[in-house]
């Protein structure tokens, strides 16, 4: 009664593109036959989890949640998800995002918006549940999944955390491997868990992590145990504000929650300090420019002959078919993502556009150094506002691009940053904190938000 409960919830806020029941049925009977026999248990043994429809899964069809991957079943599996599987967890369905993870709202999705669990007070309007990683933050929000996978390349893992009230941590770019991870922007992307708490993400994320040959941008470094590692008592450690995110256009909710955040970490024993990341107000137009020029590069392998979708008109040559396939198998955000990217890395203004935000990315980098040698961890909001009704930015790219500008920065830098919720504001929706710290200290960025949470 519980599961039929559960999918008919989850059908309704179309987190799902896929279930996979027999998958999470057969991890729990791995536990069964695991204990009889004796045999140690994985730390995630028999927990049944979403997996992100990013992640290429053996034998079940991955998406990226557009039509042109519609239908492409992996024979591999990414090294993240057979990670999980190692760890004992086991998958209940491929989860809805907006397509080839290209927003912040789960509103381009070849199969449909996702709605978060929550509403605001009074009213019935479907909420956003963020994006990219909508279907994760929602169904992990509703309590269908106890956690899910995400990926962030400019904050698909915190944003959807921030809007639904749950935690969500991006690790250090390079600690989790994006082999067998649809490819959106490979110097930015990175996988993390979604979970309902802070230990759920450093238990998950233990799983997660670790080195991977096959990815050439993996951390030869060792997965600490982040779990027993988890400490709320901040005593000597120093957390920075930086003056640069009071962002005119930011909810006074917003800016209250984060002061309640400097309280919660003072009362934790840290000490606070403000710190400035001058090259902020440039992160976001940059990141506008890095990703779609690697999304272009990333997205000229579909071409109607390898994957998917393909559309061969009656007498069509080669042509034809690459442009038919492109044009009916890709959204208009990724077409839009495509177009930009190409511009941005044609010969004539190349050196304008895509040398100058590469530069713009080193000082934004360079920024976080320098503040590093002030404090141990950044605390800041995860976004400028609550979860927004569907429908309501969906026409405007630039304000729905302006959800991202507390989120990018640490992306470009590659920095482990994570969100916690904080406070419901007036229209009782949850708001989030982010956390952001140097580079592979995930565990001072967990530590904090043990304290936040
Ligand atoms: N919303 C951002 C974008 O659309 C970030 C997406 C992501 O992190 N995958 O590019």
């Amino acid at each position: 009664e519980a599961f039929n409960a559960a999918v008919a919830d989850a059908a309704e806020l179309n987190a799902f593109i896929v279930t996979t029941p027999d998958h999470a049925l057969a991890a729990a009977d791995k536990v069964d036959a695991d204990r009889a026999a004796g045999k140690p248990l994985g730390p995630m043994a028999g927990v049944p989890i979403g997996m992100k429809d990013l992640f290429c899964t053996h034998g079940v069809q991955t998406t990226a949640a557009s039509h042109i991957l519609e239908g492409f079943v992996p024979r591999y599996e990414s090294t993240v998800s057979q990670k999980l599987w190692d760890a004992g967890a086991g998958m209940l369905g491929k989860l809805n995002l907006d397509q080839f993870a290209m927003g912040s709202s789960n509103e381009t999705s070849h199969f449909g918006n996702v709605a978060s669990p929550w509403r605001r007070e009074g009213t019935n309007a479907a909420m956003s549940p963020g994006g990219s990683s909508g279907g994760s933050s929602s169904a992990v929000a509703a309590r269908i999944a106890p956690a899910a996978t995400g990926t962030d390349t400019g904050g698909s893992i915190r944003q959807p955390s921030a809007f639904t009230g749950i935690c969500g941590i991006k690790p250090t770019y390079g600690r989790c491997s994006r082999w067998g991870v649809v490819a959106f922007a490979s110097s930015l992307d990175q996988a993390g868990p979604m979970a309902r708490s802070v230990e759920d993400c450093a238990i998950m994320l233990g799983a997660m992590a670790g080195f991977d040959p096959k990815d050439a941008t993996s951390l030869k470094l060792d997965v600490p145990d982040w779990a027993a590692g988890l400490d709320a008592d901040l005593t000597g450690k120093t957390v920075g504000i930086p003056r640069e995110y009071r962002m005119e256009g930011t909810d006074a909710a917003i800016l209250e929650s984060w002061e309640r955040g400097k309280q919660w970490l003072r009362d934790a024993g840290a000490k606070i300090v403000d710190i400035s990341l001058p090259h902020t107000k440039y992160a976001l137009p940059a990141y506008y420019i890095i990703a779609p020029a690697e999304a272009s590069s990333n997205l000229a392998r579909y071409d109607g002959v390898r994957y998917g979708l393909r559309d061969l008109p009656e007498g069509a040559g080669l042509q034809d078919m690459y442009a038919e396939t492109r044009e009916a198998g890709f959204g208009d955000e990724v077409k839009r993502r495509i177009l930009i990217g190409t511009y941005v890395l044609s010969a004539g203004f190349y050196d304008a556009y895509y040398t100058q935000a590469q530069k713009v990315r080193t000082l934004v980098a360079r920024d976080f150094e320098q503040a590093f040698a002030q404090c141990d961890l950044i605390l800041a909001p995860t976004t400028p506002t609550a979860s927004f009704p569907l429908g309501d930015k969906s026409d405007d790219p630039l304000a729905m691009y302006l959800n991202d500008v507390f989120a990018v920065p640490a992306s470009l830098a590659g920095l482990p940053a994570m969100s916690v919720p904080a406070v419901l504001n007036a229209d009782g929706l949850p708001l989030g904190l982010q956390l952001v710290g140097r580079p592979f200290d995930e565990q001072g960025v967990l530590n904090a938000g043990l304290a936040i949470e």
